[in-house]
């Protein structure tokens, strides 16, 4: 059975095309610049199918159905393609950022499913309406394959009432909703799975602290499998430092800008999602050009690093704590994966709580799971490639399975 998995953003969507009998990829890309003049599709066979290529295309999609259209072209090309018809594509696996309450685990996309999708774009404007367009688009262009969406919020529908009301008055909540819902899902979810079958643990009787790190960072407290708190909120914003976002700060400040130095809501919003975080303390947010940055002395690009990582061991002081008994720390995402020097970083003098990095194992580069920890330590330190799109495509098969 392929599956196809798509991850829309508002100008832009993620493809894969995943062979799910031997979970192999047979291609994958990105249109990128959708609505705008010229747009941009990359795509690329993957290595080892009789199809292997990568090429980019310039030319306009006025929408993502345009773009969407382009790609499936590229499938069945007869040349560069890797289906002879659209017809071999089983199902379509959606990432959908904001299910809410509602939706509590993956389902079949349907008329009411949409719906609920559509009611919570008020909660993640910057989401669920461009997650809501690729579903749309993929059921008119494949009305044969059956469309699933799988949630980043899902993988936190177990955390218990303490870790996600806000201390807000509870109406908020009761009337409106608001509350942590944890995003990031699929990855700690995923995660979780691999460090469990890497240390050769039950995944039900598991506890872990996962520390997803890329251009969005997230921490969660993993019990028993379950996630049982995690660090971002009501909206991908809360937590740890990231690239361009500030991650938790005092929320009096943004009431001093606005009321006495009259920045107004968007400029607010642009400020702490889009100007803050690494980038808003040394103008850079890739942290390879942040390092790169600081060896050559440049102490703003120094404290970037340093406050990042002091920011990730708050989270995970503040698991341990939460979960008493932790049996590994695990790294993922593209700062988790790859950056040894901040993961040296973070865990720098945490014997204490049984953590310790050791300095070759954390330089060894390799896309396996891996374990870094030092001899003696106590709990084991993971490195854990995730790997979402194999995870949402599972997660269809899961769902149709069902049906
Ligand atoms: P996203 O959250 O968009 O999925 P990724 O998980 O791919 O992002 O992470 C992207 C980030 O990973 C980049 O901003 C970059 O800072 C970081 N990164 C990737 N490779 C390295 C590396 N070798 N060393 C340090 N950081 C890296």
């Amino acid at each position: 059975m392929k599956v196809l998995v798509i991850n829309c953003g508002s100008s832009t969507f993620k493809y894969q095309l995943i062979d799910m009998d031997t979970e192999t990829v047979l291609c994958s890309g990105l249109v990128e610049r959708i609505g705008e003049q010229q747009g941009m599709l990359s795509y690329k066979g993957h290595p080892g199918t009789d199809r292997e290529r990568k090429f980019t295309l310039e030319q306009p999609f006025p929408d993502h159905r345009a773009g969407m259209n382009a790609v499936m072209k590229l499938l069945t090309d007869s040349e560069k393609g890797v289906l002879k018809s659209l017809e071999e594509i089983s199902a379509v696996g959606h990432r959908v950022v904001l299910g809410g309450e509602a939706i509590r685990e993956s389902c079949l996309m349907g008329e009411k499913e949409k719906r609920i999708v559509a009611e919570l774009s008020e909660l993640a404007p910057l989401h669920n309406p461009a997650n809501l367009q690729g579903i749309d688009v993929a059921q008119q262009l494949l009305p044969h394959a059956p469309s699933v969406g799988v949630f980043d919020t899902e993988f936190h529908s177990t955390l218990p009432a303490k870790a996600y009301i806000y201390p807000l008055p509870i109406e908020l909540y009761e009337k409106m909703r608001i509350r942590r819902y944890g995003y990031h899902g699929t990855s700690h979810r995923y995660v979780t799975q691999q460090a469990a079958a890497f240390l050769g643990k039950d995944v039900t009787e598991i506890n872990l602290i996962t520390c997803h790190l890329g251009n969005g960072c997230s921490i969660t407290a993993v019990e028993n499998g379950k996630s049982v708190d995690t660090s971002m909120g009501l909206t991908p914003l809360e937590g740890v430092m990231m690239g361009t976002r500030c991650g938790s700060i005092d929320p009096a400040a943004l009431l001093y800008l606005g009321t006495r130095k009259g920045l107004d809501f968007p400029e607010l919003e642009e400020l702490i999602n889009k100007k803050s975080g690494l980038k808003g303390i040394c103008g850079l947010n890739d942290m390879r050009d942040i390092h790169a940055a600081s060896e050559k002395g440049d102490e703003k690009a120094k404290l970037a690093v340093d406050m990042f990582c002091h920011s990730v061991r708050k989270y995970i002081g503040a698991y341990y704590a939460v979960l008493g008994r932790v049996d590994a720390v695990v790294f993922t995402a593209g700062i988790g994966e790859n950056d040894d020097v901040a993961r040296a970083e973070i865990c720098d003098n945490l014997e204490i709580l049984g953590i310790a990095v050791d300095a070759q194992k954390n330089a060894v580069r390799s896309g396996s799971p891996r374990d870094i920890s030092a001899p003696n330590a106590k709990v084991p330190v993971l490195v854990v490639p995730t790997n979402e799109e194999l995870a949402i495509a599972q997660e269809t098969m899961r769902v149709l399975s069902m049906q």
